[in-house]
Parts: C-alpha cells; structure tokens; sequence
C-alpha cells in the first residue's frame, strides 16, 4: 500500500482509524489527522463528571501517542470544506491538503433550531447541552451543584436516531444519585420524545423504581418544541408546559456540520449513507464516513464502541484498496455501552453486527450480546477499565 489519507475529526472514529492506517500499512500510508481540539475529552464517563462522582481531569487524553508511536500527523486545525474532484481538504488557516483517501468522522451537529428559542437560551447560559464533552460538561455539573434544594432537573430527549441512545437515562440516574445525596426535595423529571425507554428499558426502569423512587420521573410521548429562558418553561406539542430550574435539553441531531455542507449527508440532510463493507459514501467516491455521522443499520447504536469498530473495517478498506486488494467482503463489528445508575453500579447491552451481503446491510448476530441481569459494583469495575482500554486502543 501507498497513497496519502487524510482523516476529519479526532474523535472515537477518526482518531482510530488514523492509528489501525498506519498500522494495517506498516506505516506505508501518510496519514494526518485534523482535530481542533488540543486533547481528547472523551463523552462516555462525563456523565460521572455531571454527576459529581469524577473530574474531566480524568477522562481527558493527550493525541501525541498517535504521532510519537505510529507516525500520524497532527494538524490542529478545522477542515472548512473538500474538493472531491481534485481530492483537496481546505483547513480554516488557509491550508489545503491532497489525499488518495479521506476518512470523514465530524461526529454530531446538534439541530438547535428543532426546539424554539434553544439557540437564545444557550447563548445566555440558561440552557447546556453538555453532549459534546468538555467545558460545558463541568458547566452543567455547576448548575445542577448551585441548584436550589426542590427545583427540579430536566432533561430532554430527541426522537431516536441520536447519539448515545441508552446517554440521557445515564445521566438521568446519576443526577439523581446526586440530588439524593445534596438536595433531597429536588427532581429529575425525564421529558423522551420516544414513547418509552429506548435503550436497557427495564433495567433503568427498575432501577428508578428501586433507587429513585419520588426523585426521578418519567414522561414518553414528550417531544419539546420551545424552550422559554426567562420563566425556565419547557413546552411540548400536545402536553402541559412544566417549569424547572436546570434544563438540559437535547435537540434533534444529524451528522457533523461539515458532513452535511459537503451534501455527504445525503439522508433527509441528515445522516451519511455509505456502503457498510467500506464505509465510503455512497455519494462522494474516496470519502470513507465513519462514526455518529452515518444512517446506522438495524440496531446499531451511535456509540463510541461502534465508531471504533467502523474506523478498523473502514482502515482495512482503504489499506487493501490502495494496495490494489478487494477489501473483506463480510466485515463484522461489536459494540457494548456501559451505562453507570450510581457512583458505583453499572449496567450494559452488547452486540454483534454482521454483514448481510443479500440484505447489504449489517444484522445483529443471533444469540449473541444481550443485557446485564441487573446493576452490579463488578460490571462497575469492567466499565471504568472498559474506558481505559478504547481510549489505550484509539489513541496510544
Ligand atoms: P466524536 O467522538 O464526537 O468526534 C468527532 C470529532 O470531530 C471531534 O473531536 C470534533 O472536534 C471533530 N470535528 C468535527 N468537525 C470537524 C472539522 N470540520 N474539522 C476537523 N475536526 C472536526 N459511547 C459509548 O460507546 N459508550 C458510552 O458509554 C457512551 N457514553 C456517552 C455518554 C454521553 C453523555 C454522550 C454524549 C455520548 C456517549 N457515547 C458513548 C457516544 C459517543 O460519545 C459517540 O458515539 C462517539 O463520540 C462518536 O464518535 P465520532 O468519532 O463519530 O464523534
């Protein structure tokens, strides 16, 4: 193999598969990575940080083990845009890069504007997202710590498909495990668009029943469409408007801004189609789209653990097609998420995913995965060390 591959987003997804290139190619294959951010701040464990049980500290990773043991290169900059045709990434400093093969992986763009007068409230602070990791993730743990004890936590989410399906119910335990512990008249009042508990249903349910009963709710059928600043009101399409003091609202989602500019996401202007024995677009040749910002196959979720998966098949593609090989033609990716209902207890789902070459699409693999028995200290233990593994495999 030779040829020179430039890869979007140091994220689960991109980071990864920078690494697995030069791996898979004996270092024949130039690889840079372009990554604004000047470290890794990982979004699986920062609900442990909105919860008050860790610090970012903890789940921050530097991005030099990729040049220093595998020869990526590192430009930190943000890529404003491609030319498909001369194969050129323009970067926002000004520079362009020529590439054989670009791996696209801008995670999320959240759609602000899906929710009424989100984009006013988030610029005055009155509402946080915090579902990208980093500085907003402690702002929101400091509102919910500043928090009157008996006003009450809100949490949105969007209809499926969104990043991190089983995320929301997490941090909707965690910050009760908090309020329980600090403010014991305070709620947290769960707002689904989805009818019902999407991801680990009735272990979280359960759990609520058990650990949170009379501190957190739950509302289906609840989609927010406006959000009012100055009274802290949340209002829906059908229901009543409910009043709270923190409100964490997670709009609709599509793929990174740059994936959907580019017209790569060319589903609904939302998501990215590709070919799953590649990843490459079905509608850009040469761009491989990996990670949150493509249309995921039945039941696969938008998970850090897949996106890693995706960049080490997507890897694989582009070494054997710039080594002139047929890449494999029946890839197979895994996934599990952990999800933490209080400072030590975890729970998780796991899968397997393989591809159907009739069906051209990938299908869970029978009898495999499946979900806890229930919360345990020990499935605590796996899932810290669960951590500290992806991040060793995606960035040393
Ligand atoms: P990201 O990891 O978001 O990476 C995208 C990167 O691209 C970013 O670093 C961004 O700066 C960069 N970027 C964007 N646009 C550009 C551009 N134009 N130029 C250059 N760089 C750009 N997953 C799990 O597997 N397990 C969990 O326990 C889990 N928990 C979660 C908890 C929370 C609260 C949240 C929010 C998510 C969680 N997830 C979990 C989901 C996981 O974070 C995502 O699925 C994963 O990050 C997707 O990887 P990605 O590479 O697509 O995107």
């Amino acid at each position: 193999a030779k040829g020179k591959v430039v890869v979007i987003g140091g994220g689960y997804g991109g980071a990864t598969a920078a690494k697995y290139i030069r791996l898979f190619s004996k270092g024949r294959v130039e690889v840079t990575l372009i990554e604004p951010n000047a470290q890794f701040v990982s979004c699986p464990m920062s609900n442990l940080v909105v919860g008050g049980v860790r610090q970012l500290q903890e789940i921050t990773n530097p991005y030099t083990g990729l040049s220093k043991h595998h020869g990526v290169k590192l430009v930190r900059d943000y890529a404003v845009g491609i030319d498909p045709d001369k194969r050129l990434v323009k970067l926002k400093q000004g520079k362009t890069l020529p590439y054989d093969k670009l791996v696209l992986a801008p995670g999320i763009d959240l759609i602000h504007n899906s929710i009424e007068g989100l984009e006013a409230a988030n610029a005055t602070g009155a509402t946080i997202q915090a579902w990208k990791a980093g500085p907003d993730t402690i702002a929101l743990h400091q509102q919910i710590a500043g928090m009157r004890d008996g006003g009450n936590f809100l949490i949105s989410i969007p209809l499926a498909p969104y990043r991190c399906p089983p995320g929301p119910y997490e941090r909707a335990s965690l910050v009760a495990n908090y309020l329980k512990q600090h403010k014991p008249k305070s709620k947290v009042i769960i707002l689904d668009a989805n009818p019902d508990v999407i991801s680990k249903g009735k272990l979280f349910k359960a759990v609520w029943e058990s650990q949170y009963k009379g501190i957190l709710e739950y509302r289906g059928n609840h989609k927010v469409t406006g959000v009012d600043a100055a009274t802290k009101t949340v209002k829906f399409e059908f229901e009543e408007p409910v009043q709270g003091e923190v409100l964490n609202l997670l709009p609709d989602m599509r793929a990174g801004k740059l994936a959907v500019d580019l017209g790569v996401a060319n589903l609904n202007g939302r998501w990215a189609d590709v070919n799953y024995q590649t990843f490459e677009s079905k509608v850009m040749p040469n761009v491989h789209v990996i990670g949150d910002s493509i249309q995921v196959a039945p039941l696969m979720p938008k998970s850090g653990h897949m996106a890693n998966s995706h960049a080490k098949v997507a890897a694989a593609a582009i070494v054997s097609q710039l080594s002139g090989w047929e890449p494999n033609p029946t890839p197979l990716l895994n996934n599990t998420c952990y999800s933490y209902i209080n400072a030590k207890e975890v729970i998780h789902v796991a899968s397997v995913h393989a591809y159907n070459a009739e069906k051209k699409t990938f299908l869970t693999v029978e009898g495999s995965g499946g979900v806890s028995a229930g919360p345990t200290e020990l499935e605590g233990q796996y899932a810290w060390s669960w951590a500290q593994n992806i991040w060793a495999d995606t960035l040393v």
